[in-house]
């Protein structure tokens, strides 16, 4: 049983004003794992106050130092790998095996690719007689949601880092472990004193404190988009610049001359990886009419390949974070039914000898109308919804007849038809065919999904602001 009853403010690890504290559930037993204190305002305020007096001295510390600091916080980082792997697999119910090649490696490769995408980046440029300068945005408080609780805190800490920002973390409280490992990896690498600072609690009270916060320059949130709006409401009182990282609807189009084996399992393990609490789920699997029943048998053979279980033990598909996200998962599932969508794998309840932990089962629905609430609305769970289509400017308006537009996923050979595809989905990021991660790749959305970018070079912009000198001695 862990507990973490104290918050990480200016280099230490401070008792909180408050007496309120939270179990923190393992979503594999419903076992209470830990505990964590909930953070008052007094607490946001001593971390913000802790992170502005770090502010002027780390914001002028050099761009060398800083790609120093990032790599010592990498290697602290591989130390506490297999602390990582518990913890994650604890408080998220990731299988072990994904709680490191998928969490733990992502948290990683920020920090190591932002340390050397640093080294090379420029912060200031020369026009004439007008020098431009990039400089450190000030205090940045960072919120973070629960499905990826290594990768969304490492994007936006390394970035914060390399612009010179000091930072207010405050982590999804259903899963605080890793963030709390994180903060002894700074302490370890020796991140100044003040310009880390961690302050666990619920969103109505640490969240809200940092929209509203008047001495926080910048917002960076994760998380569903009713709370992003809420976010950006708040922040505009203050006029505070707002990145928001929010949910999405993502559209994979499996063109003419796929391989519908390969087209399957890419489809498959999309949507059920995370247990489908990926912000970028290929959750709208676009089929050409006439191959509709052949990948039907291909999703229904590809299936038993990601077996549901026990995280401990070797399996892909963990449970559901909470019972409040399996209610949220059940109650789609019904829509779907309701809806008149085909059922054709999976469906309500909990996959049989799992009664224990919030399970579902992975669930497929085909003759889905891209128009019903399945297809439109976000459900944080592995279901899929198989839409039919006859043109590939079909697929492509169905693709875009959506309020979200993070990613989108192309699976086919015809390079014509990819490059069409890729350049007509109005999303962040599209993927083609099993196209591997890439960390220097900027990640964020259009429409709903988002404002801003994060990861790489691009992340590292989030957190600088930009001066032009006008006639600036040379
Ligand atoms: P959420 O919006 O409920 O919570 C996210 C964070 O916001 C948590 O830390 C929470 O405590 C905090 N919060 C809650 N109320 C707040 C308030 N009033 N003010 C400020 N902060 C508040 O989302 P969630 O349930 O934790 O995560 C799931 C959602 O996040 C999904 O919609 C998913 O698509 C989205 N998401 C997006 C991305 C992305 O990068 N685009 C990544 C992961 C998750």
């Amino acid at each position: 049983m862990r507990e973490y009853l104290k918050h990480y403010i200016n280099g230490e690890w401070i008792e909180s004003t408050g007496t309120e504290t939270m179990d923190v559930i393992n979503p594999a037993t419903e076992e209470v794992a830990g505990r964590i204190s909930l953070g008052t305002l007094e607490d946001l305020d001593r971390a913000v106050k802790a992170a502005r007096a770090a502010f002027p001295a780390f914001s002028k510390t050099s761009k060398e130092e800083r790609v120093q600091l990032l790599e010592n916080i990498a290697d602290e980082y591989e130390k506490r790998k297999d602390d990582f792997i518990d913890a994650i697999t604890e408080e998220l119910g990731s299988p072990r095996s994904m709680s490191e090649k998928v969490h733990y490696e992502m948290g990683l490769n920020h920090f190591r690719e932002t340390a050397r995408l640093l080294k090379d980046f420029s912060f200031t440029e020369r026009r004439g007689g007008t020098l431009i300068e990039k400089e450190a945005i000030g205090v940045s408080g960072l919120i973070t949601p629960w499905n990826f609780p290594t990768n969304q805190t490492s994007t936006k800490i390394a970035s914060a880092f390399a612009a010179g920002s000091t930072v207010v973390l405050k982590p999804a409280e259903i899963t605080p472990f890793a963030a709390v490992i994180l903060a002894e990896v700074f302490d370890a690498a020796g991140v100044p004193k003040g310009v880390f600072n961690l302050v666990n609690g619920t969103g109505e009270v640490i969240g809200d404190g940092i929209s509203a916060h008047p001495d926080i320059d910048f917002v960076s949130f994760t998380g569903s988009a009713a709370v992003g709006q809420r976010v950006m409401e708040n922040a505009a009182k203050t006029i505070k610049k707002v990145a928001l990282e929010l949910g999405g609807k993502s559209p994979l189009i499996i063109l003419e001359d796929a391989d519908l084996k390969e087209a399957a399992k890419i489809a498959v393990s999309n949507v059920v990886m995370n247990t489908g609490q990926v912000c970028t789920a290929a959750t709208r699997t676009l089929v050409p009419k006439s191959m509709h029943d052949d990948f039907i048998e291909a999703v229904k053979a590809v299936l038993p390949k990601f077996p549901v279980g026990d995280p401990n033990d070797k399996h892909f598909v963990g449970p559901l974070v909470s019972k409040k996200q399996w209610d949220r998962v059940q109650g789609y599932i019904q829509k779907g039914i309701d809806e008149g969508a085909e059922l054709v794998v999976g469906g309500l309840g909990k996959p049989e000898g799992l009664e224990t932990g919030y399970y579902v089962k992975p669930t497929v629905f085909t003759n889905v109308k891209n128009d019903m609430v399945i297809a439109q609305e976000e459900i944080f769970g592995p279901v899929m919804s198989i839409i039919t289509y006859e043109t590939l400017d079909e697929a492509l308006e169905i693709a875009n007849d959506t309020e979200y537009g993070l990613a989108g996923y192309i699976v086919g050979k015809d390079p014509e038809a990819i490059k069409k595809a890729a350049s007509n989905i109005r999303a962040g990021q599209i993927r083609i065919n099993k196209a591997p991660s890439d960390f220097s790749a900027p990640f964020g959305g259009y429409k709903k999904s988002g404002i801003g970018r994060e990861w790489g070079d691009y992340g590292i912009n989030e957190y600088l602001e930009v001066k032009a000198v006008l006639g600036m001695p040379s």
